[in-house]
């Protein structure tokens, strides 16, 4: 088998999964990501191939069973079955939780989390068949620390290592790896929403002293990918300056 494999990277057209999909199509890989929103989409796409990187581009909303595995079968029948999978999409809503409703709870829970089962089992009997896979989830710091005011995400980025360390069990015998990374404060428009001087308290607590950016988590994403990689399974990468030095 050639090296270049199909890549699925969910989340595609946001801060971190632009930069996710520039590295993977940079190693060689066919690349898509799915929308919600065609019109935004098809002008991301058009920016991205006007600096000389192709994406395919199809409908999928990771929160949605139905909608995930028709994204799945609408990306085979683009570029052909997926052998790389980064679950990145996400969101945020935040709330302390004494004042959380069920829909801030559900809908950071349906999107973080419920999407790994979503779009992971759409797409893990094929790689067993093929017995190669690269599966990935962009988690988070506060899932691994805890932050105030973010019940729902941190319990949905927790759970995604839980998942991690049970799918690298159950597939390791098939050449399928699974992995997690967990980003720290990156600046990404989600993050550069923040205040500025929020961001300055963020920053002076990172030992490197600054936000990461988009490209240090896709060079961490590459780094999972080439057949030197293949015994590395069931682990958690923290990507985050310093910030925290847990598991
Ligand atoms: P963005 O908000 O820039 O991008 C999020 C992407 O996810 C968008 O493409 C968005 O699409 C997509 N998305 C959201 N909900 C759904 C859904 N239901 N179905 C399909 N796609 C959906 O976020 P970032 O790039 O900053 O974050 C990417 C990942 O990294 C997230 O999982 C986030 O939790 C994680 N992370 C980010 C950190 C940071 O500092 N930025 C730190 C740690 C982790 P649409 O445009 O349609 O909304």
């Amino acid at each position: 088998m050639s090296n270049s494999r199909i890549a699925l990277v969910t989340g595609g057209t946001g801060g971190i999964g632009t930069a996710i999909c520039k590295k993977l199509a940079a190693m060689g890989h066919r690349v898509a990501t799915n929308y919600r929103n065609a019109e935004k989409a098809k002008a991301w796409q058009a920016q991205l191939k006007s600096q000389g990187v192709e994406v395919a581009i199809v409908p999928g909303d990771v929160a949605s069973p139905e909608s995930a595995a028709s994204m799945i079968k609408a990306v085979e029948a683009e570029l052909g079955q997926v052998d790389i999978l980064v679950n990145n999409a996400g969101i945020t809503r935040d709330g302390t939780f004494h004042k959380m409703s069920p829909d801030q709870w559900m809908e950071v829970i349906n999107t973080n989390l419920n999407s790994c089962y979503n779009v992971t089992r759409a797409v893990i009997e094929g790689m067993r068949d093929r017995k190669w896979g690269r599966i990935l989830q962009i988690s988070s710091i506060n899932g691994q620390k805890g932050q105030y005011g973010q019940a729902n995400y941190a319990a949905s980025k927790a759970g995604m290592h839980g998942f991690t360390i049970s799918l690298a069990q159950e597939n390791a015998k098939f050449g399928i790896t699974v992995n997690t990374i967990s980003p720290g404060y990156v600046a990404t428009d989600m993050v550069m929403a923040v205040p500025e001087e929020v961001r300055a308290k963020i920053a002076a607590q990172i030992p490197v002293g600054r936000l990461g950016s988009p490209d240090e988590i896709a060079y961490a994403v590459g780094f999972f990918i080439p057949e030197e990689a293949a015994w590395i399974t069931g682990a958690n990468l923290s990507i985050n300056g310093g910030h925290y030095m847990g598991w």
